[in-house]
């Protein structure tokens, strides 16, 4: 069966997480592969699946849902891009994890949803550490009043944190925020009523820092399904 190099860049991949927990005094189990999915076909997941992936991260959801469908169904699919309000309706019963909130209302949507649905929806908040003003989430500052507001609330889970760092060919450029996210995250836990456990960061050029920096979950799509293809004629990368 065909594996369009999946496997083999799999066991890289696998080595390369291991000895970053390794240099970190951190045990393999504690950092969980997000295998980023978007723009990959169907075939491509089930190739990841024969490699032992479990957990898939699309970023958004026409092109999400179908593929879903396609594939086999025990498998854990995260929503990990850039989430408006009108989808949450669908996104909440088909996503196990909604890595990226960035705003109160949308909590709050998500709230709404999840109570009607009778479930809870588990999510991450987005940090915007670096303070671009191209990438989206929550300004630091923001975070605390954010998580208040959170503990009133019955339906949503909140996990832990995610960010985005600024693109750099260089892989240690990202690592003061991978640092500075964990430092919000322990202070953060101290003052809030959630443990926030999960730290989402880290992708393919730069998920050995973020390891060694705390993330539980990487979010790896090239490294694992090679080069993407260009969708709508622009730039993939959310
Ligand atoms: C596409 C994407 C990734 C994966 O990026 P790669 O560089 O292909 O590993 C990770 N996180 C988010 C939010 C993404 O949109």
């Amino acid at each position: 069966m065909e594996d369009y190099g999946i496997l083999g860049r799999l066991e890289v991949l696998r080595g390369r997480m291991a000895a970053a927990c390794k240099r970190a005094g951190r045990r393999p189990e504690e950092v969980r592969l997000v295998a980023v999915s978007k723009t990959y076909p169907p075939e491509m997941v089930e190739a990841a699946v024969r490699g032992g992936c479990d957990c898939f991260g699309e970023s958004r959801l026409y092109e999400a849902l179908p593929k879903i469908e396609a594939c086999p169904g025990n498998l854990e699919w995260h929503f990990i891009g850039h989430l408006q309000r009108n989808k949450v309706q669908q996104v909440v019963p088909a996503f196990a994890l909604i890595h990226a909130v960035d705003s109160l209302r949308l909590l709050e949507r998500i709230e709404t949803v999840a109570e009607v649905a009778g479930h809870r929806a588990a999510i991450c908040l987005e940090v915007n550490v670096s303070g671009e003003a191209s990438k989206f989430g929550l300004a630091p500052a923001d975070v605390p009043a954010v998580l208040e507001a959170a503990e009133g609330m019955s339906h949503v889970d909140v996990r832990g944190l995610m960010t985005m760092a600024p693109f750099s060919p260089d892989s240690e450029a990202a690592r003061p925020v991978f640092r500075r996210l964990r430092e919000c995250r322990d202070r953060w836990s101290r003052q809030s009523g959630f443990a926030l456990e999960t730290l989402s960061m880290g992708m393919s050029n730069d998920f050995e820092a973020a390891i060694e920096e705390g993330a539980t979950l990487v979010r790896v799509g090239t490294g694992l399904f090679g080069k993407r293809p260009a969708v709508d004629g622009r730039e993939s990368c959310e």
